[in-house]
């Protein structure tokens, strides 16, 4: 657990926080600074910085978590016509707080939240691109 975490703040109760959620391995509560009204931040208590380093099942219980989450800004009331999964994995991917955290936030028509493309993305690759990157990634997911 890093000394300075907020995250881990929270988790201890040093922090106040919104809760939606909370069992022995998962915490999930309202972000501070919402995209949309009833933003949700799914974390894990125990301090690591990157989803790759987190526990399969710990993985597993925070999408299953998400899921749940999701139905449950559904139905809540709250502005929701959909639902988008966030998750940084590290700084350069937009990760602000090194501590893993799953964004569940509710969208609805004019929002104004958006994902800005480069410009490359409006050329398709080809397909022989396509299938090396494919190999390389098939290749590394054996050895994992
Ligand atoms: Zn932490």
């Amino acid at each position: 657990m890093k000394k300075e975490c907020i995250f881990c703040k929270i988790i201890k109760g040093e922090i106040v926080s919104s809760k939606v959620y909370e069992d022995r391995d998962v915490l999930a509560f309202l972000d501070i600074q919402p995209v949309n009204n009833g933003h949700i931040l799914i974390i894990p208590k125990k301090h690591i910085e990157l989803i790759i380093d987190l526990n399969d099942r710990i993985v597993e219980k925070m999408f299953k978590i998400a899921k749940k989450l999701n139905q449950a800004l559904r139905k809540s009331g709250l502005k929701c016509q959909g639902v988008n999964y966030f998750l940084a994995d590290g700084e350069i991917a937009m990760q602000e707080v090194p501590h893993v955290h799953l964004h569940v936030f509710p969208r609805y028509n004019g929002d104004g939240f958006g994902l800005k493309f480069p410009k490359k993305y409006f050329k398709l690759p080809s397909r022989r691109l396509l299938d090396n990157s494919a190999s390389k990634i098939r290749t590394n997911l054996k050895r994992i």
